[in-house]
């Protein structure tokens, strides 16, 4: 069996694939059928097999996947068939490190350090990574939570709520039923950006509420200096330059919508650089509008970056 090092390069080097290689090269086999009451089971013999819950979300299915490589790759369970009810909440030591084996395997650290995050931390970074990733927001958002000081950040935790009721935090960083609450209230009162809380010492806390059908309700906690604090999120930011390109006038925000199909599927053929496309949807739209302010307010900064943003789904 390989080490915990080579596991790692092996996820590193075939990122976002890595479980799914680190089987292969374990020569594991593996397959999804439907479970009852289990994310998944290993059967660690000389050629190892493990079970997926077909039932599960993909993601999910990918967590328990390297979940249970990271248990053959650590040398456990021995010979036990390993059930998995809720690989989120065990307090079993083994089950805790196996999880975050896992998630290392499935986001690398040096992947995460790449994309140089910088708080605020929002929904769309989050959703874009955890896309990118193949894992769900939860999962990523407790990697993140994890490996916050390699990453640069002072405290990051995620709180996660049964109701109104705070079941955990991880990391443990001492936020009180109380805070918990106002920043859950909070989070959940600010629908497409970050709810800001006040402490004591001057510090801010940043809470973002993140829903999760198949999982708990999650708030993603930043604690960051005042300064840092009032700077804006890439949803934030976004937001402001939507609501400056547009100035709440509904006939361009149709027509811009209506642009933007009819240049999709113009251009559906060829896959172009983003900036390229960019540039030709200036070219064959933004003179053409009606009301000579709209092609001003779309070549500022604030407008190219709406555009940008709006592009980036097709575009790369
Ligand atoms: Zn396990």
């Amino acid at each position: 069996m390989m080490d915990v090092g080579s596991a790692l390069s092996v996820a590193e080097q075939h990122f976002p694939l890595g479980p799914e290689k680190l089987a292969e090269q374990l020569g594991v086999r593996w397959w999804r059928t439907p479970l009852d009451g289990a994310a998944g089971w290993c059967i660690p013999t000389s050629s190892p097999v493990i079970v997926l819950n077909a039932n599960d979300p993909s993601t999910r299915q990918r967590f328990t996947l390297a979940h249970e490589l990271a248990h053959l790759v650590r040398g456990t369970p021995g010979l036990e068939l390993t059930r998995d009810r809720d690989l989120f909440t065990s307090d079993a030591q083994e089950e805790r490190e196996a999880n975050e084996l896992a998630a290392s395997l499935l986001m690398p650290l040096r992947w995460l350090e790449a994309q140089a995050l910088q708080a605020p931390i929002g929904k769309l970074v989050l959703n874009k990574l955890a896309a990118e990733a193949n894992v769900s927001v939860p999962t990523l958002m407790y990697r993140i939570a994890n490996c916050a000081a390699e990453l640069g950040f002072s405290t990051i935790t995620v709180l996660r709520f049964d109701g109104e009721h705070l079941k955990s935090q991880f990391p443990p960083v001492n936020v009180s039923d109380e805070l918990a609450g106002r920043l859950l209230s909070g989070a959940k009162s600010t629908s497409n950006g970050i709810f800001r809380q006040p402490l004591t010492d001057g510090s801010v806390a940043l809470g973002t509420l993140i829903e999760n059908p198949a999982f708990y309700t999650t708030v993603f906690v930043q604690i960051v200096s005042a300064q840092v604090a009032t700077l804006p999120s890439a949803d934030e930011y976004l937001d402001r330059c939507k609501r400056y390109l547009f100035q709440d006038e509904t006939r361009f925000v149709q027509k811009f919508g209506g642009c933007l199909g009819s240049f999709k599927s113009k251009n559906a053929e060829h896959s172009m650089p983003l900036e390229h496309a960019v540039h030709q949807f200036l070219e064959q739209y933004a003179g053409k509008w009606h009301d000579p302010e709209h092609e001003v307010r779309l070549r500022t900064e604030m407008g190219l970056a709406w555009l940008r943003y709006r592009l980036s789904k097709w575009y790369h």
